[in-house]
This record gives structure tokens, sequence and C-alpha cells, in this order.
């Protein structure tokens, strides 16, 4: 069984609001113009919603009669990149980009939005976020402060994300983990400056920044199990201004994925362990900070997807196997707070990878992501 013959029907229109949507990119919280248009086609639809978080909205569709609580999440947020496509309806705005697939999104969630205008004999709420600020804002965090979870007793919720190297007609499940963590550390190591032709009269900050750039690759090594995932990267070093000057103070950050919570806190005392020992090694002052921006994403409704997705695409296409990505998603907040699943749907075996100036949002995945989103539903209704 194909994509719902009723959502297919409205292709033309759907693929022209997000051709639209493309052309208009706003960026992490400022989703103010990509939400006056979807409140726009949710009137059109006569489905109520109320604003929630930072520019985020909640439409809300109320079946016949009292049942459960089902939740969907689309992202609306581009990136600050220039778009280099040349499609006739590539960004208008020069550094901002729908580089993600999140124009994509918003309009698969409008093109679920106007089934279920036409399906409303369920019994139960559905409840449909469209989400600002997903690309490192916390777009998801204010939505969960703002009470999401408080205000409705949601049983479970959904949310997907298109993928491109796998094919439109191919819906990624994973069960347990679909993305990781990301944790972000600053370290500032302070010694004391000086002629660079007498080191020993100073506290020289380098060596220990040296030590602690090898000594964060050996924490993968030798304090990680090797049957857990885990990256850390050096992404920034700053310090010095001349070549005879030892500096006072050089600046280390990184960023660390995982795909499991208890990885995450080994991680984070094993960086500080390491930042406090240069203290006693070379004198220096060693303050260390570690933040935690997403917690991994977890899927907890796996067989439930798998189900709907074999609906739209067949058994064949549905793939259960694929190892999890070690980029994060702020969906990951929202499974802390309720059951649910976090699925892939490709987005075109040749595609350009998201957040490369040349992708574009295959319009395919709008067909197949609201009739997995209808199927979905069905699912839980059961
Ligand atoms: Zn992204
Ligand atoms: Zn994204």
């Amino acid at each position: 069984m194909p994509v719902k013959p009723e959502i297919a029907a409205c292709f033309d229109e759907l693929k022209s609001m997000r051709q639209h949507l493309h052309s208009c990119p706003e960026i992490g919280l400022e989703t103010v113009r990509t939400v006056a248009f979807v409140k726009e086609q949710l009137d059109r639809y006569g489905i109520g919603y109320e604003d929630i978080g930072v520019n985020s909205l909640l439409a809300k569709v109320e079946g016949r009669g009292p049942g459960k609580t089902v939740a969907f999440r689309a992202d609306m947020d581009a990136l600050e990149t220039t778009e280099e496509t040349g499609l006739p309806y590539q960004s208008a705005t020069k550094g901002r980009m729908h580089a993600c697939g999140h124009d994509g999104h918003t309009a698969t969630m409008l093109a679920f939005a106007r089934y279920l205008a036409d399906h409303r004999d369920l019994d139960g709420t559905v409840l449909l976020l469209f989400q600002s600020g997903e690309e490192g804002f916390g777009g998801a965090l204010e939505v969960v402060k703002d009470g999401l979870f408080d205000k409705y007793r949601i049983d479970c919720m959904f949310g997907m994300h298109n993928w491109p190297g796998y094919a439109e007609n191919q819906i990624v499940v994973h069960h347990g983990t679909a993305m990781a963590s990301e944790d972000r550390f600053d370290l500032v190591i302070r010694g004391r400056s000086g002629h660079a032709s007498v080191p020993h009269a100073c506290v020289e900050p380098f060596a220990a920044v040296a030590d602690f750039i090898k000594g964060a690759q050996s924490v993968i090594a030798r304090r990680i199990s090797a049957h857990d995932k885990a990256v850390i990267s050096i992404t920034q070093v700053h310090g010095g201004s001349a070549y005879n000057i030892i500096p006072d103070e050089v600046v280390v950050r990184g960023n660390v994925r995982t795909t499991c919570a208890a990885v995450q806190d080994r991680i984070e005392e094993s960086l500080g362990q390491l930042a406090a020992g240069l203290e006693a090694i070379y004198g220096v002052t060693a303050t260390f900070a570690y933040h935690r921006k997403h917690p991994p994403l977890v899927n907890s409704m796996p067989e439930l997807a798998v189900a709907a997705a074999t609906r739209v695409v067949g058994r064949e296409n549905v793939l259960t196997e694929e190892l999890p990505a070690m980029g994060s998603e702020d969906y990951a907040f929202f499974m802390q707070n309720t059951k649910g699943c976090f699925v892939w749907i490709g987005n075109g075996v040749d595609s350009p990878v998201i957040h490369n100036s040349k992708y574009d949002f295959n319009d395919q995945v709008i067909l197949t992501g609201a009739s997995l989103f209808a199927e979905l539903l069905e699912e839980v209704m059961k």
C-alpha cells in the first residue's frame, strides 16, 4: 500500500507550499513569517492552534470522543549558509538557506494537517507541533519549558527527518538510539606570560594544552567500552599573539557525541579529571566547563513505527539495522517526556548531504512522510 491517495491528490499544492517555504528561510527561534504561513494554511483547513515556546505553534485536532493524545513534530528553521542550488525557488536571502530540509518537514506536517481535517472520525486528540530553533537554538526545550507535557497528557509522539543517501521510498527505524547526544566543553588554561627565551621563568600553557588534546583521544580508547559509541573532537584552540611571547592563557574547545547517557557521564568525568591533572603537572590553572546540549535520541516504540512504515513503503523498504547517526536532534528532549519514535525517510540516493549548499529537500518525501504520520496515528489508535 503506497502513500495515501488523498494526500497524493494534493501533491502540486503541497510542492508549491514547500518551495515557497524554501525561498524564505528563517533562522533559529525567529520563525515569525513561517509561523504566519502555517497559521494561514491551518485556518484554511479549519484547524485550531496555540502559540507555544518561542515562535513555535501547536495545532490541535480533536476527534469525536475521548481517547489517546498523540503528538507529531516538524521543525521549521533554516541555516546560516548561502544556497548554491540555482533552483528557481532558491533562498531569496543570501546567507540563509533551508539546507536541512525543515521546509519539507513543515510542508509534510501541513499535508498531514490537511488530511486530518477530513479525517476527524477518531477517538482522541492529535497535536501537531511546528517547532522553531532545532539547529542548536533550544527550540524543543522552549516548548517543553512552556508546558507542552503539563498542558497535555501526551501518550506518544512521532517525528521524522529526511535522510540523503537512502531512496525516497525507504524508511529507517532504529531500535533504541537513533541519534547521538551532543555536549560541548571549554577548557581555559592559565599560566604566566613572559619572554619566549626563558620558558623556565614563565608558566608555559601550551605543553598542558598538548597533553589535554592527546589525553582526550585516549579517553575514548581507554575509558569507554569498545561496545559503546563515542566521539571527542577538539574544534578550537586559541592562544598567543607573537613569535617571542609565551602567553598567559590558552582556550581549548571541543565537541562530544555518544549514543548512551552513561557514556556521557563517563566522558564528562574523564575530561574533568584530565584537566585537573594538568594543574599538578604544569603548575597552570585549568578551568574546565562541560555543557550538555542534547541527550541521545532514544526510540521507545520502534515496532509500531515499523508496522506503520511497512504499510506505506513495504517491509523490504523499512530498514531496521542501520547504525545511529552521531549527529544530534533536539527531538531527544521530547523522548525524555513521553514514548515515541523518530524515523528517517530517504531523500534520494544521490541527494547532497544535509547542511550542504547544494542540498534540496525531495518533495516526494512530503507524501511518504504525511502518509507515514497517518499510518502511525491509525496504529496508535487501534
Ligand atoms: Zn540540520
Ligand atoms: Zn534537520
